[in-house]
């Protein structure tokens, strides 16, 4: 038998991304055997009592994460974010009222191409015009609207709330954490509706974590299609038909990982620790790399940033390859470079990463 012994990378890759190597070895050692039952959890009944612990344990672990209230549901869904695109305005729209969307880049304006199916949508604040390398300060929500939805952080530019903008009391405010959920402490009760796509912050690509308030459940008109509602996954606690179980339980993983470490607000000083030590590297270059983003709006999660040339971000991205640093291919939207420090990136990933950095400029100056 071969034996091949590799050695893990430091990945900083957008997403799908880099998981916690002893969630990867919990789902390595329980492979074959799940919990006695001498199956994969790939392999066993979602109506099983082994898998319905599992996906238990997984709803309650966001709960408690998250500090959820009693009224939010916490949904595990198919068809990535992008499927919410539409299930938003599905299960939102509300007597002819307009949707309102800020614009903060490609997600957001995908999401606003959906909502156009459905009715009238008003774009209340948009950071188009430098690039998307902002987040809006004036951020106007009507009175009246259907629902405010936000983008919370733009994995392509690399811009991030830090501040959340106010909405009235009976707009639901949704947002889109796909690659920020769980990266900082938040106030759920803000929120009417979360989702997030799992591949970036918390566990595979396969599903997508929704979270709703119960009240907002009952505004979806009867004759919309049984599983794009989301009140047909509540009252099945997402087991109305076979949910993506291997990928839920990766999270569960994650998860548990996660608190292990000490939370959300554990995770929140590691990060913004990771955060600063690239971002400080940046601001100290003399302009050599350049940060997209403006400095107010800067994300924990995605970094980007720009060389006086495409040339020598090319050589720099394949130079950092050499090294085991990988994905660090800005996205073509913008071009330049992109490091991805999510949850799951070690603060020994982005020293490793800022030190080949420092190298880079002094043999590239
Ligand atoms: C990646 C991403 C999406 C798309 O997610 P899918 O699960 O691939 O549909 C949506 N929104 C944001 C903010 C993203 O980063």
């Amino acid at each position: 038998m071969v034996i091949i012994v590799t050695k893990r990378v430091y990945n900083f890759y957008a997403g799908p991304a880099t998981l916690p190597p002893p969630a990867l070895e919990q789902a390595q050692k329980e492979l074959l055997n799940f919990k006695g039952t001498g199956m994969s959890l790939m392999e066993i009944s979602h109506r099983s009592k082994e898998y319905a612990e599992m996906h238990t344990n997984a709803s309650n672990l966001v709960r408690e994460l998250m500090g959820l209230p009693e009224e939010y549901k916490v949904l595990w869904l198919q068809g990535g974010a992008s499927s919410q695109f539409y299930m938003v305005p599905v299960n939102l729209q509300k007597d002819g009222k307009t949707m309102e969307y800020v614009n903060t880049g490609v997600w957001s304006k995908k999401a606003i191409k959906e909502g156009k199916f459905y009715g009238d949508v008003k774009v209340v604040a948009s950071s188009e015009d430098k690039t998307f390398s902002y987040i809006p300060e004036e951020i106007n929500f009507s009175g009246d609207a259907a629902f405010a939805h936000i983008t919370g952080n733009n994995t392509i530019y690399g811009t991030e709330y830090h501040k959340w903008p106010e909405v009235s009391d009976n707009v639901p405010l949704v947002c889109d954490m796909s690659s920020h959920i769980f990266d900082k402490v938040i106030d759920p009760k803000k929120f009417g509706v979360i989702y997030a796509g799992a591949q970036k912050n918390i566990g595979p690509a396969g599903v997508t974590l929704v979270i709703v308030r119960e009240d907002l459940l009952k505004r979806v008109p009867d004759n919309t299609p049984t599983m794009q509602k989301w009140i047909t996954h509540a009252e099945k606690d997402s087991l109305f038909n076979t949910g993506p179980c291997w990928a839920i339980y990766m999270c569960k993983l994650s998860l548990e990982y996660l608190k292990g470490l000490g939370g959300v607000s554990a995770i929140e000083k590691i990060n913004r620790r990771k955060a600063k030590i690239l971002y400080d590297l940046i601001d100290n270059s003399g302009g050599f790399y350049k940060g997209h983003a403006k400095q107010d709006s800067r994300s924990l999660m995605n970094v980007t940033f720009n060389l006086p040339t495409p040339e020598l971000e090319a050589k720099c991205v394949a130079e950092g390859l050499e090294k085991g640093l990988v994905g660090l291919k800005g996205h073509r939207s913008i071009g330049g470079m992109r490091a991805s420090i999510y949850n799951a990136m070690p603060t020994d990933g982005v020293q490793t990463l800022v030190d080949f950095l420092k190298e880079f400029q002094e043999n590239n100056q």
